[in-house]
């Protein structure tokens, strides 16, 4: 078993699903009292917000990267990044260690493609929908990507940080996400990227008329995938 490196506390909410779907998957897959070997460092989340509202992506992606050097000392074969809107740093991370950091864009744009999916909304954080970096890796991959417009938003946005991230879930917020689903669906996308952590705490395939990719669920799949294969 190769050693699954986490780097988590963006959110802590969501980092406890990847030890729990982490640690299942291994168990689904080699039986009995297997687990997995992994080693997480998780940072305050607090500070992170700060920089990344200051916009001050330098000192994120140099405090992340001392984290990933971290886990490389800890023996981690591999480098976990626990969020969607942190992978804008993930160039940084990568170039601070020798184990592969597993990109949570190809991996979400591979589940998508095996879907026989070409174009796809993308729900995260106004990081992750506004600007390039997550998107265009989605693109490369020859994936149509669909974003909602400025005011929506804003308010998925919200939700994200006033609420999931707390460890809140609101049916309210879940219909505010269930009515730009259904727009985006209108606009073309024959799928959604639930491209923040956090938002398949509130929502499943079952507030979805088309296939939903949960970034949680299939980063941790690609983990177990990396530690067994
Ligand atoms: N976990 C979220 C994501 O996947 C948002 C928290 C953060 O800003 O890192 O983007």
């Amino acid at each position: 078993m190769r050693r699954i490196g986490l780097l988590g506390g963006m959110s802590w909410e969501s980092s406890a699903l990847y030890y729990q779907l982490i640690n299942e998957g291994v168990r689904d897959r080699l039986g009995g009292l297997h687990s997995a070997d992994l080693v997480m460092v998780s940072v305050d989340f607090a500070e992170i917000e700060r920089l990344q509202s200051d916009g001050d992506w330098d000192r994120a992606g140099e405090l992340l990267a001392a984290e990933a050097v971290h886990l490389e000392r800890a023996g981690a074969d591999c480098v976990v990044l626990c969020t969607n809107t942190m992978h804008k740093v993930a160039d940084r991370i990568q170039a601070a260690v020798r184990i592969p950091l597993l990109h949570l864009g190809d991996v979400t744009a591979r589940a998508v493609l095996s879907a026989g999916i070409t174009s796809v909304a993308l729900l995260g954080t106004r990081f992750t929908m506004q600007e390039t970096f997550y998107r265009d890796r989605l693109e490369q991959h020859g994936l149509r990507v669909i974003v909602p417009a400025p005011p929506a938003q804003a308010e998925l946005n919200r939700i994200i940080y006033d609420e999931l991230v707390r460890g809140i879930v609101d049916a309210g917020s879940r219909e505010v996400y269930q009515r730009a689903i259904a727009d985006l669906v209108g606009q073309g996308a024959q799928g959604v990227i639930l491209g923040c952590t956090e938002i398949e705490l509130l929502i499943g395939p079952e507030d979805s008329p088309v296939p939903v990719f949960p970034t949680t669920a299939l980063h941790a799949t690609a983990a177990v995938d990396f530690s067994l294969d």
